[in-house]
């Protein structure tokens, strides 16, 4: 087991004006190499959940279990948690800044201490990993695409060489091919790799391609924990709290409607169409 949350509790602000409960009772667990989904509408709790995983904040009440051990319990090392959890946050602006690729990504093994062959050795693989080639070493973070920013902030991260990662909106601002390299990627990661992967989306598609399970955020509450089929089955719940599941799920619905006995657990476009031509097939040999 990787990760296990209990009874999380957080409010920023506490006995001020502004106070505010981010996270009300969240429990769950991620097993070593899943590959997780965590999804909610701006405001949910997300981004404020995940700071916890690696002991960015700690909670009002409630516990965090990484490979059995409580992250707060005495002598605990946060920073071989940081190490063995690694977090990409929301804007790579935040964790890009020094004046080359390559100097960047060896930031963090350096401040491991390890030897710099160690450290240089690192970065080539990390950014190999998400495929930036050496004509891109000397190159200023600055100058990149958001795509590609956002690849350098997630090598930043690998060269740690972490059992966990989560990324915090990685695919925000990016154009669907943009989109799907990035989490095609973090795929490869997870199962070439076995790196656990939680991924922090606000896009229903991008998480019915690519993750084993969902967790539905809604006011700091943990509202669902399961398969991609299983979640998108409350589709109308969903909706009712600003998410819309796939498109593609309205179109199977829709079809339902009308009497076509299509899968009700279709969530891809491609389960869609293998569906939609069995069904087709299965009509003209009919006729
Ligand atoms: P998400 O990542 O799902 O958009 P956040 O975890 O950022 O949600 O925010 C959860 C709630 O906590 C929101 O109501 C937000 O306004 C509030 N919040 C987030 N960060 C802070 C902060 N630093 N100070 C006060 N309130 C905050
Ligand atoms: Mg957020």
């Amino acid at each position: 087991m990787a990760i296990q949350v209990e009874d999380l509790c957080y409010t920023y602000g506490e006995g001020t004006a502004l106070e505010r409960q981010a996270l009300k009772h969240v429990s769950f667990e991620i097993q070593d190499g899943e590959f997780v989904g965590l999804i909610g509408h701006t405001g949910s709790g997300k981004s404020t959940l995940i700071q916890h995983l690696n002991g960015l904040i700690k909670p009002t009440s409630g516990d965090i279990k990484y490979q059995g051990v409580s992250i707060y319990s005495q002598g605990y090392k946060l920073k071989d948690l940081r190490s063995k959890v690694g977090l990409v946050f929301q804007y790579p602006e935040y964790q890009l800044f020094e004046a080359d690729i390559f100097t960047d990504v060896c930031f963090g093994p350096k401040n491991l201490g390890l030897p710099q062959e160690e450290v240089e050795k690192r970065a080539r693989h990390a950014l190999k990993l998400v495929g930036m080639d050496e004509k891109f070493y000397k190159q200023s973070p600055f100058e990149l695409s958001g795509g590609q920013k956002r690849r350098v902030a997630i090598a930043g991260v690998l060269a740690m060489r972490p059992e966990m990662m989560i990324l915090d909106e990685p695919t925000a601002g990016l154009d669907p091919q943009g989109r799907d390299e990035i989490l095609g990627q973090i795929e490869r990661l997870n199962r070439e790799h076995g790196l656990t992967i939680l991924v922090v989306s606000h896009s229903m598609e991008d998480m019915a391609r690519y993750v084993d399970r969902i967790m539905v955020m809604n006011d700091g509450v943990k509202m669902f924990d399961d398969t991609p089929k299983e979640v998108f089955r409350h589709y109308k719940e969903l909706e009712a709290i600003g998410l819309a599941a796939p498109q593609i799920t309205y179109v199977v619905q829709g079809l339902r409607e009308r009497g076509i006995p299509i899968d009700d657990t279709i969530t891809t476009v491609e389960e869609a169409r293998e569906a939609i031509l069995a069904l087709y097939n299965k009509r003209r040999e009919k006729q």
